[in-house]
């Protein structure tokens, strides 16, 4: 789950975290007030679950309350990489000296945390991390332990020579740390840190996205889900309580398992195919939450054909073809369904799919080709 950045600023000014002042506006009316309040200058900027902003216009710098409400009305509704801006944060605008990158995501490699720094921080530490990655200091953390303060030290003094500066950061660096571990987060990203040229150290934008199997423990952070910056398919898996992950093919895929519905994509891969997804419907499948599944696959309009993989242990067979039938008479669904199921209830799954006029084969090599076959 992605947080806005004035949430995760919400989150490190719990934590004690220098973080320049700022309030969302939802209207141009609004952003003028706040810049006003702020003393007439103001920094605008689009709140949207993307990076970027700076460079897609989505954050301008205004030197009047009026130039604050027109910037508004130009960044509200503006579209940056897909998704469309729907309130902006206000902040008063900071003196910038330097600007670092400070960052703490998931090694999975390493299986820790791993924080990244640079002194070359701002828009363009994209491209200083693919052309100049020395510039860029890692440093694994033990999750034992967590953040030693050596560690926020060595790391802080990789981003600035003056003492006075590189205490701040190293507390700011801590800090970091503690909400990324505090809230289950998977990601946790100041860029820029700024200095000032009155020698502060300050974080000027925030990013973070927490782990979505922390949310159930966690209800005041799952509750700063924004579903109208969620891709609506994810939503609507979400609440299904199917497991969805939407992928780049055009082989819609519904399995039991997630242990069977890898098995199945990378069969789609061996026969020269590409997943349009990854879909679990689970272990016990009532026919709603195949009719639900259906519909979530069939709004890609990717999708050119439609893979049913079902081994019927806990899961019947015939629950899952009364929902297939069910799906086909309520959404009507316009590229080919190819079927495989086997196990409980087999018997009776085929009868009611003959009844319907669809078919299921046996084995897991034959639908999957099929499937490749008809997706081409
Ligand atoms: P992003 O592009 O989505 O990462 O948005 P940022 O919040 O990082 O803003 C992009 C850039 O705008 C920053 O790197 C700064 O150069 C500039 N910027 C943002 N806030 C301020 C500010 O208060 N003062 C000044 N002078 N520049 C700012
Ligand atoms: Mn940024």
């Amino acid at each position: 789950m992605n947080l806005h950045e004035y949430q995760a600023k919400e989150l490190f000014r719990e934590a004690g975290m220098a973080v320049n002042p700022g309030e969302v506006a939802g209207d141009p009316e609004q952003a003028r007030a706040l810049a006003e309040r702020f003393g007439g200058n103001a920094v605008i900027k689009a709140q949207v679950h993307s990076g970027g902003r700076g460079k897609a216009g989505g954050v301008k710098l205004a030197r009047s309350p009026e130039e604050a409400a027109d910037h508004a009305s130009a960044i509200l509704g503006m579209e940056i990489n897909g998704l469309v801006v729907g309130e902006v944060l206000v902040c008063p605008i900071e003196d910038i000296a330097t600007e670092a990158y400070v960052g703490v995501l998931v090694d999975r490699e390493g299986q820790c945390p791993v924080f990244m720094v640079s002194a070359e921080g701002g828009v363009d530490i994209e491209e200083v991390a693919a052309t100049n990655p020395e510039a860029i200091h890692r440093v694994r953390v033990d999750p034992r332990y967590g953040l030693l303060p050596h560690q926020a030290y060595g790391l802080a003094a990789r981003l600035y020579d003056d003492p006075g500066l590189v205490r701040q950061a190293a507390r700011i660096v801590a800090q970091l740390y503690d909400v990324f571990e505090g809230n289950g987060a998977s990601m946790a990203e100041i860029n820029p840190l700024i200095s000032t040229a009155g020698g502060r150290v300050v974080a000027i934008d925030a990013k973070m996205s927490i782990d979505d199997n922390e949310l159930f423990r966690r209800p005041a952070v799952a509750a700063l889900r924004d579903t109208a910056s969620e891709d609506s398919a994810d939503t609507r898996a979400r609440d299904a309580g199917l497991s969805f992950v939407k992928l780049d093919g055009n082989v819609g895929c519904c399995v039991n398992g997630a242990g069977l519905a890898m098995a199945t994509m990378d069969l789609v891969k061996y026969y020269g195919g590409e997943p349009a997804n990854f879909l679990d419907i689970g272990g016990s499948s009532s026919p709603d939450k195949v009719v639900a599944a259906l519909e979530i696959i069939t709004s890609d309009p990717e999708v050119k054909v439609i893979l049913f993989n079902i081994f019927g242990g806990i899961t019947r067979c015939d629950d899952v073809a009364r929902g297939i039938v069910a799906a086909v008479n309520r959404i009507g669904i316009d590229v080919p369904l190819v079927i495989r199921l086997t196990g409980t209830n087999e018997e009776l799954a085929r009868e009611i799919l003959a009844e319907a006029g669809l078919a299921a084969v046996a084995t897991m090599d034959e639908v999957v080709e099929q499937a490749v076959r008809l997706a081409r």
